[in-house]
């Protein structure tokens, strides 16, 4: 979501004129998109506003500005703490950043922006796209669930969804300008529509829109959760050629009790339920799923039952963090049940070698298989050139081929593999 909004916001930016460049140093205004997801992402934020102040020491012209998750709910202590910094917006303001440059320009003060009324253009905005194969593309934005460790509601806002006409308009735009994938994004992309109560404006149609449009591309979604996947995005995503058999559905825990602290709608037994009827559904699913290690409270047991699931529910992949308290969330005040830094770092461990066995096993299914693939870079090394690929499943592929580019689509038989990635060859 993040990448997606620098992209939007570069875009902006260059419709004003500017030029993008690789070096800070030479920079007139430097601005940075935070993410507060984990205390970790926020401290590289300020450390990284620490070297621009130095820069604007040398050269005191320079702009610098912070926006994103941080800037929305630490404006206060940003201001306090970084007095070089000369524009504070919040998540909810991106699309005014063209207005707060020209008003940059017309004075010393500095300017703070951040609201609680998020604004976005019904139609069209320029984006200055990564140079990629995959395109990503908002579909909604924030969060109606409050699980007790996050801060996604606080910085995102309630959810608040695109009209599929919109989103079909600026697919089939990334589409002409030579993007081969397409990745909707929302912080819960299976409630995608609810606030328009229509029943018209769900995930299943807009894919079944999306779906219709000519030519040959793959459509993603991420990140659903559990017990929001319905029968008909089930049938949709069998439906529709072009939509990947790919679902990122995270768990969080495997324990039913720390589920019901973490403020998570299911149960350990739900969830395997959707698991084995999205098994059920299709020829081949890939799951995908993230983990949280030493939520407050958390007993061995309770952890244990984390390793347990990855394992029986086969998960392909999963994203692992250890618990991190997060301003305004509940789990954060619960400091009496706080774990030790030597616990949550120790179970992370398990949880990653955990993880790793079970990508392992993951890639090994597939060898001997054929899979669509798509070739996303090249790499040359003595003489040799490599591919890198993505199947359906997100899975990487590295293949040998002198003939094909970026963009292609290949077949490729899958010869190995180790933890990070598959070897194939083109059939
Ligand atoms: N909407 C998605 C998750 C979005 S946040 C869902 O409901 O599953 C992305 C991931 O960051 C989460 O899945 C969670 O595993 C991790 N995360 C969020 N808050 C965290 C915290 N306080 N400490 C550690 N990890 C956290
Ligand atoms: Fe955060 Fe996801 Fe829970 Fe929303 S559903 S509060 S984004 S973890």
């Amino acid at each position: 979501m993040n990448k997606s909004d620098t992209e939007r916001m570069s875009g902006m930016l260059m419709s004003l004129g500017m030029e993008e460049t690789d070096n800070e140093k030479e920079a007139d205004l430097l601005i940075i998109n935070t993410c507060s997801i984990r205390q970790l992402a926020e401290d590289k934020a300020f450390s990284k506003l620490g070297v621009w102040g130095k820069l604007k020491k040398a050269r005191p012209e320079i702009k610098i500005g912070i926006c994103g998750c941080v800037a929305q709910v630490k404006a206060k202590e940003i201001k306090k703490r970084a007095p070089y910094v000369d524009l504070i917006f919040g998540t909810h303001n991106i699309y005014e950043l063209p207005k707060l440059v020209e008003e940059l320009k017309n004075t010393d003060e500095r300017i703070i922006s951040v609201t609680n009324n998020p604004y976005v253009p019904e139609s069209d905005y320029p984006i200055n796209r990564a140079k990629s194969v995959n395109a990503w593309i908002p579909i909604m934005e924030g969060c109606n669930n409050f699980c007790t460790y996050c801060v996604v509601p606080f910085t995102r806002g309630r959810e608040r969804s695109r009209r599929i006409e919109d989103i079909v308009k600026e697919a089939k735009k990334s589409l002409e300008q030579g993007y081969k994938e397409i990745t909707l994004l929302g912080q819960n992309v299976d409630s995608y529509g609810k606030d328009f109560n229509d029943g018209q404006t769900t995930l299943a149609n807009l894919l079944r829109e999306l779906n219709k449009i000519e030519g040959k591309f793959r459509l993603r979604f991420v990140t659903s959760y559990p017990t929001d996947i319905t029968d008909d995005l089930i049938n949709a995503v069998k439906e529709c050629d072009k939509v990947a058999k790919y679902f990122h559905i995270p768990m969080q825990s495997g324990n039913t009790e720390v589920l019901k602290a973490m403020n998570r709608r299911y149960t350990r037994e739900q969830y395997g339920e959707i698991i084995k009827k999205l098994r059920k559904s299709y020829k081949e699913v890939s799951i995908t799923s993230d983990f949280i290690a030493g939520f407050p409270g958390e007993t061995e047991e309770q952890f244990n039952d984390t390793l347990s699931a990855i394992e029986k529910f086969e998960l392909d992949y999963s994203n692992t963090a250890a618990y991190s308290p997060r301003p305004n969330t509940k789990a954060a005040k619960m400091t009496d049940l706080f774990l030790s830094e030597k616990v949550k770092s120790d179970r992370l461990f398990r949880l990653n070698e955990c993880n790793k066995k079970a990508v392992m096993h993951s890639n090994q299914k597939c060898h001997n298989k054929i899979y669509e693939v798509l070739v996303e870079d090249i790499k040359t090394e003595d003489g040799e050139r490599t591919l890198t690929a993505r199947t359906e499943g997100n899975k990487i592929v590295h293949i040998k081929s002198d003939k094909n580019n970026i963009g292609d689509f290949l077949n490729v038989k899958i010869t190995g593999s180790n933890v990070w990635c598959l070897f194939g060859e083109v059939v």
